[in-house]
């Protein structure tokens, strides 16, 4: 007998506004991304093993960088 087990993230946009990158400077559209990690058995995600992080991905460079708390509630 075996058992296939891991953990997997998954991301999820979950809001998209207008502003201004702070790495590439310009003003385009920044996608707030939402990240779970989940626990797996045989590929089906059963509970979250870390609490969700939130992340900003600027669409003209493609650079991420961790949201700041007041983005979570703009979004
Ligand atoms: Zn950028």
């Amino acid at each position: 007998m075996f058992l296939i087990f891991g953990i997997r993230s998954k991301d999820k946009i979950v809001g998209s506004r207008l502003g201004r990158c702070e790495v590439c400077g310009a003003t385009a559209a920044q996608t707030l991304v939402r990240r779970t990690t989940k626990f797996s058995l045989f590929f089906v995600p059963l509970f979250p093993v870390r609490a969700a992080r939130h992340f900003v991905t600027c669409t003209n460079c493609g650079r991420s960088r961790a949201a700041a708390r007041e983005e979570l509630v703009a979004a």
